[in-house]
């Protein structure tokens, strides 16, 4: 079994360089020890905290009372079913190694998903999204360790749960452990249609036309990059937990309520009737332009809708009432409530 530490800072193992202490860590480096890890601490009564790239936490200065466990599990499998690649992966591989390999053995469906952090196992928690895919699209079975009844199972896409960066998982949280991910792919040199309009002018294609893997890749590597979105040491703007905030997604009487406050608004009209409203746009109309500052945090000079810790020294109570002023602004500018995509340790807004 793995070593037990005391007292580790958590800040380190986070993008945005934020969290005090966990009474105890560990990592896991087999299923078999992570399912052991988390069962033990399960019949003790303590807490625990499963610790992917830390890409989307936000933790606070007094860090976890409890276990905190980092999943280092290792493995790739791929198999062909009905003309499909499946491509099982567990948990603790790295996110974008894994497109990358996708991208250059021909495997289409998450090349859009380039340059995001984190590992394969957090993929589902919030149904990783971005420039028009996301992995409900590709996830075929997630492998979890259920800490209600103690057993292991596959889940199917179905069962996920999946939404605009939602799940099951986040809606029953710490509920299940992911062990792996089994993701669908087409044996394809081309990507998936295009279906964000940034990303197609930038290709210089039409929505819905297809383009050769690498091209999507590298074209939304340089996307994100421009947007300090592509972890980079040497770019402040990208110590963060991504964006901050949700695009909130509007019934039809809050989405009037909007259009009578602020006319012309951008807008996506969704499928079944609500509308979804771009969070950067309202914040910035609020008041809050790129490179606000409120102490020592700031929000991105590239993303409006990223929070930063620019030099690493921040407190996540910092980088809270700067969120809180963000959201208070435009809820009193909008009425629109902001709802944070980060998962919170120990903190509330
Ligand atoms: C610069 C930057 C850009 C980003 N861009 C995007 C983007 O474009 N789209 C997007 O969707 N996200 C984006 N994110 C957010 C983040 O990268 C993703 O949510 C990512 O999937 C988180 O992975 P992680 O391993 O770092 O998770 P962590 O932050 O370590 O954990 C996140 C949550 O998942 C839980 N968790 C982690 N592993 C497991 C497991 N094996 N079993 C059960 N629970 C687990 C944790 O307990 C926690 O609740 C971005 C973040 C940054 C810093």
């Amino acid at each position: 079994m793995a070593d037990r530490l005391a007292g580790v800072a958590l800040a380190p193992y986070t993008t945005l360089r934020m969290g005090g202490p966990a009474r105890a860590f560990t990592q896991a480096r087999t299923q078999d020890e992570l399912i052991a890890i988390v069962a033990g601490a399960d019949r003790e009564g303590e807490p625990v905290l499963v610790l992917g790239g830390g890409s989307n936490l936000v933790i606070s200065d007094d860090g976890f009372d409890g276990l905190v466990v980092r999943v280092a599990t290792r493995g790739v499998e791929v198999a062909s079913r009905d003309g499909r690649v499946l491509v099982t992966v567990q948990a603790g591989e790295d996110w974008d190694a894994l497109v990358a390999r996708c991208v250059a053995e021909g495997w289409s469906g998450v090349e859009c998903l380039s340059g995001i952090p984190g590992l394969v196992g957090s993929t589902p928690i919030q149904n990783v999204g971005a420039y028009g895919q996301d992995v409900s699209q590709t996830v075929a079975a997630v492998r979890v360790y259920d800490r209600m009844t103690g057993e292991v199972g596959d889940l199917t896409a179905a069962e996920c749960g999946f939404a605009y960066r939602h799940s099951a998982f986040k809606h029953d949280p710490g509920r299940h452990v992911v062990l792996a991910v089994t993701y669908a792919l087409e044996r394809s040199p081309l990507s998936g249609p295009v279906a964000y309009r940034e990303l197609a002018v930038r290709l210089g294609v039409e929505i819905g036309e297809r383009v050769p893997l690498a091209e999507a890749r590298e074209a939304v590597l340089e996307l994100r990059r421009s947007k300090g979105m592509v972890l980079d040491p040497g770019d402040p703007d990208t110590r963060s937990a991504g964006s901050f905030f949700t695009n909130p997604v509007l019934g039809p009487d809050e989405a009037a309520a909007l259009a009578s406050r602020a006319p012309g608004h951008p807008r996506w009209d969704m499928p079944d009737g609500m509308v979804k409203v771009p969070a950067a746009w309202l914040i910035e109309n609020a008041g809050f332009p790129k490179g606000y500052e409120k102490g020592r945090a700031r929000i991105s000079t590239k993303h409006t809708l990223a929070l930063t810790n620019p030099t690493g020294e921040a407190g996540a109570d910092e980088l809270l009432a700067l969120a809180r002023e963000v959201r208070d602004g435009v809820h009193e500018k909008f009425g629109v409530w902001l709802v944070n995509e980060p998962v919170f340790v120990g903190v509330s807004l």
